[in-house]
């Protein structure tokens, strides 16, 4: 069935759409432009296929840095490229050393009003596909399903064979790891386990983007949530929504170069926006 999701236990509860997650910075209901609100409510009311792109804004109310951003992690931390990744096996064990015994930004981060409100589109029919920029898995853990998830950066929950896509469980692999800092390789075939991000240097997957394309030509409304649009591919789906009839809204805390051929933009939380156009 076409947008059929399983509901996550929060949606058992309306309600909790209302709440601020702990900690959030976000506003109250009552500082949320109303005609704003009212607005993006007429468009999804209107729309038959929408298309909601996020990026790392609708995670940061979860907790979960700005990569990208002027307080985020690249700024102190230099990135594990790709080719150094795949060519030096000392690499790679400073890489799970990092992710074994090091901070880890995404433990135990959960989906926040924004996801939520999304997943409620995704379950009433509205939203076809969630296309993300974020690794964090928190559509899928907010009970959309995963087929209507694409990742375009991968997933951080997970591991993969770089050689046969096997999946492994950080679990084991840690297991494998800390002892003696045994680099894991795949049981099956030999190859490279990593992260199943997309570091660096690695070849966009071209599944994903092939998905995420023909989500955005079929869609009638694209709403971009917490993405500042300046890594391609993502920036140009946008515009490809646009030039193919698609009226476009973007949600976001700064501006972007993308806003002139916007139907709507709205400078404000996300969770708090898309909470209230679900009253
Ligand atoms: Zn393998």
């Amino acid at each position: 069935m076409e947008g059929a999701v399983y509901p996550g236990p929060e949606l058992a509860d309306p309600m909790r759409l209302w709440h601020r997650p702990r900690g959030s910075p976000g506003k109250l209901m009552a500082e949320i432009n109303e005609e704003s609100v009212r607005e993006l409510r007429r468009l999804i009311g209107a729309a038959q296929r929408v298309v909601v792109f996020t990026g790392a804004g609708i995670s940061t109310e979860s907790g979960i840095p700005d990569y990208r951003g002027p307080n985020g992690v690249w700024k102190t931390q230099t990135p594990i490229d790709f080719k150094d990744f795949v060519g030096s096996e000392s690499v790679r064990r400073k890489s799970w050393r990092g992710r074994f015994t090091g901070p880890n930004v995404m433990a135990g981060a959960e989906p926040n009003a924004g996801h939520l409100a999304v997943a409620r589109l995704v379950e009433l029919g509205k939203v076809t596909h969630i296309i993300t920029q974020n690794v964090d898995g928190l559509h899928q853990k907010s009970g959309v399903l995963d087929e209507q998830v694409i990742e375009l950066h991968g997933n951080a929950s997970y591991a993969t064979c770089l050689s046969c896509a096997r999946r492994y469980e950080f679990k084991a692999l840690r297991d494998v790891f800390l002892p003696d800092e045994t680099v894991p390789y795949c049981d099956d075939c030999g190859g490279i386990i990593k992260t199943a991000t997309i570091s660096f240097g690695q070849a966009m997957p071209a599944a994903e983007v092939e998905r995420a394309e023909q989500a955005t030509l079929a869609c009638d409304l694209f709403i971009v949530l917490g993405s500042s649009l300046v890594v391609y591919p993502a920036a140009a789906f946008p515009r490809v929504a646009k030039q193919s009839g698609a009226r476009l809204v973007i949600v976001n805390n700064q501006p972007t170069d993308i806003d002139p051929f916007c139907d709507l933009t709205i400078s404000d939380d996300i969770g708090p926006t898309l909470s209230a156009i679900l009253d």
